[in-house]
């Protein structure tokens, strides 16, 4: 047993935290402060092979599996994971693509999303379903050689400006529960698609959040994604693998705020000394180096088992729950080293902590995830 990465996962690592550092932190206090998106930084991660990673090179990819994606995303999140979202998350839903979507497809698609061409965007919460997946609303119907689509999304990451919508769509209303759906390919420039972008979000405002409605929206047959009723099926494949992509925002943003309490307790003296010699100071930092150090191991092997021949997903589901968690107690514990300048915008960790509570709440929340976990260990 080995627990090294191979030196060239440790040369992504590298290069990514170093993009990071050069093209995003610059940039994160103000996109933080005006909610803006940045274009120009994922066409910077493109070029440097950043975006798709885990796209095979047959595709245009750098074919470094999801391991190695999970060190970007990682290396990413310890910086900024708004902006982050914007480079790794521009590929939003093409994983379900990947896995299920014709060679065609494939073809037309991944190799202009690698080159940062092009954004996509998953479209499955609505207004009135979140959590309860098996309660979309949104209908395709077909008519002749295309789907026509009305409905509307809500929460939808890239959404006003993404190229693509990958859209979760009730097409055998009649059908069982999860047989119901489909999932299919929709151009964001459809006539009847109307974007409103989602304003005052506490964290991550970098990423655009979306509100999208689909009204008489026609996409053509072809833009099916596999078969019809399996989107159900095909949404929970996704979210299987993107689960370990959020556990390791998570992880890139817990590190971030043990390096920021590190550094803070060293330098902030109180009662003539630092503060990190305080013995309450150093339980804190104690308890954060430990879960930081439990997440990392369970991400990437998370990661590595999604790479794997017989994938244990249920690893990608307590990363999430344990990252979710992880992120949010060391958030919490890095703004009580910091004391009032905690508080305050002019030190990274208040940034961090509004940032972390969206890691328990997206892509499954912390409840959704004990009740799969709680099912899985009972079956
Ligand atoms: C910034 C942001 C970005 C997002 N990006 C996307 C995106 O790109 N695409 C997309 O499709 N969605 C996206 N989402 C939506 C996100 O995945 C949902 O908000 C999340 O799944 C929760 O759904 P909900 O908001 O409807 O809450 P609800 O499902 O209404 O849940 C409310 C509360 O009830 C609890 N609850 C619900 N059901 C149960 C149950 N059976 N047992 C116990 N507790 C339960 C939940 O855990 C939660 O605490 C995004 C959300 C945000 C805020």
């Amino acid at each position: 047993m080995d627990f090294t990465l191979p030196e060239e996962m440790k040369m992504l690592q590298d290069m990514a935290y170093k993009f990071a550092r050069a093209e995003i932190e610059p940039h994160s206090h103000r996109c933080d402060e005006d909610e803006s998106y940045t274009p120009e930084i994922r066409k910077k991660a493109a070029e440097n092979g950043l975006i798709g990673a885990w796209v095979p090179e047959e595709y245009g990819g750098a074919g470094v599996g999801f391991l190695g994606n999970t060190l970007i995303v990682e290396q990413i999140s310890r910086v900024d994971i708004g902006i982050g979202l914007n480079v790794y998350a521009s590929g939003f839903g093409l994983e379900s693509l990947y896995m299920f979507g014709t060679e065609d497809q494939k073809q037309t698609y991944l190799p202009a999303f690698c080159r940062g061409e092009t954004v996509w965007a998953g479209a499955y919460t609505e207004p009135n379903a979140g959590t309860d997946v098996a309660g979309y609303r949104t209908r395709a119907v077909k008519d002749g050689n295309d789907y026509v689509i009305n409905g509307q999304k809500m929460f939808i990451t890239n959404g006003t400006v993404c190229d693509y919508f990958l859209c979760q769509c009730i097409t055998h209303p009649d059908e069982k529960r999860y047989r119901k759906f489909s999932q299919f390919i929709v151009p964001a420039d459809s006539p009847g698609i109307t974007r409103t972008k989602i304003r005052g979000k506490m964290g991550i405002r970098a990423s655009d959040t979306a509100d999208v409605a689909f009204e008489e929206v026609r996409v053509p047959a072809d833009n099916l994604v596999g078969e019809e009723t399996k989107g159900f099926y095909q949404l929970m494949t996704f979210f299987d693998i993107t689960r370990i992509m959020v556990s390791a925002q998570a992880l890139g943003l817990s590190q971030a705020c043990l390096d920021e309490s590190i550094k803070y307790a060293g330098e902030r003296s109180a009662f003539g000394q630092p503060i990190g010699n305080f013995q309450l100071t150093m339980q804190k930092l104690t308890e954060m180096a430990i879960h930081v150090e439990t997440l990392r191991n369970l991400v990437y092997k998370a990661a590595w088992s999604a790479d794997s021949e017989k994938p244990d997903y249920m690893l990608g589901a307590m990363a999430k729950y344990h990252g979710g968690r992880t992120a949010v107690f060391c958030a919490n514990a890095a703004v009580e080293i910091h004391g009032g300048y905690g508080y305050i915008d002019e030190y990274k960790v208040q940034k961090l902590y509004r940032d972390a509570k969206i890691l328990e709440i997206y892509e499954g929340t912390k409840e959704a995830e004990i009740l799969a976990i709680g099912r899985h260990l009972q079956t």
